[in-house]
């Protein structure tokens, strides 16, 4: 008679052969079981350069506009590619695994880079929070939190906040009244932030608007520096 653990891993390959993880872009059974992709998705992930490059695309993209120790995106986000596919599937379709395994793949790149240092803490890019209740969180709190377990750096998503816009404005500055209806962002406990590193992690950078404004809250907040890590980066 078989024993209940072998009866176990027997129906756990059971299991695998009948519910096989999806890869990860096209969203096809994968033919090998080793990678989250299919080879022919592997072979096809734009992977940039940018953990190895000083003046890369997002550095070079941010440059003049706000001080940053360094940036760098995984992959290249181009119209209708495999990029955009993957992204559309962590966003939209609940398949938040993806932002999991892209920030395991991103933190061992940075851990590797001659040009980023441990952060002391990650910021993700807030999204409001209506769309966070709709959408059951954050896209790029899962791939910050990812990227904070290989570096075990903790992920926290209260410090910068986005905030309605008609959010009330009662007990707030002028001056902070028109930075809250110019930008939505909100940094909760500055004191955090002091003479901190922080790791500002985003899915993709496009304009680079965002992370602009972003990193100004941080710098406001006390921070000593910011770097910035994106799943992907748009190409220009
Ligand atoms: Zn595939």
């Amino acid at each position: 008679m078989k024993s209940a653990a072998s009866m176990k891993s027997m129906l756990d390959k059971i299991s695998e052969v009948l519910f096989p993880d999806l890869c990860l872009a096209c969203s096809e059974v994968p033919k090998s079981y080793d990678a989250h992709f299919c080879t022919d998705c592997l072979g096809m992930l734009p992977f940039t350069d940018h953990f190895g490059v000083k003046q890369n695309a997002v550095t070079m993209h941010l440059a003049g506009r706000v001080n940053i120790d360094h940036g760098a995106a995984l992959l290249t986000f181009r119209k209708e590619g495999i990029v955009q596919k993957m992204l559309h599937q962590l966003k939209y379709k609940g398949r938040y695994e993806i932002g999991e395994i892209l920030g395991k793949m991103s933190a061992t790149r940075y851990q590797d880079s001659p040009y980023f240092s441990r952060p002391d803490v990650i910021l993700p890019v807030p999204i409001h929070a209506t769309k966070q209740r709709i959408r059951g969180y954050n896209q790029s709190e899962i791939f910050g939190t990812s990227v904070g377990q290989v570096l075990n750096v903790s992920c926290e998503p209260e410090i910068l906040v986005k905030i309605k816009k008609t959010e009330s404005q009662t007990g707030k500055s002028r001056t902070q009244r028109v930075e809250n209806v110019a930008e939505g962002f909100w940094i909760s406990t500055p004191e955090r932030l002091v003479n901190q590193h922080v790791l500002l992690v985003d899915d993709v950078i496009t304009t680079g608007a965002t992370l602009e404004a972003c990193c100004q809250y941080i710098y406001d907040g006390g921070a000593a520096k910011v770097s910035i890590l994106c799943i992907a980066a748009a190409e220009n």
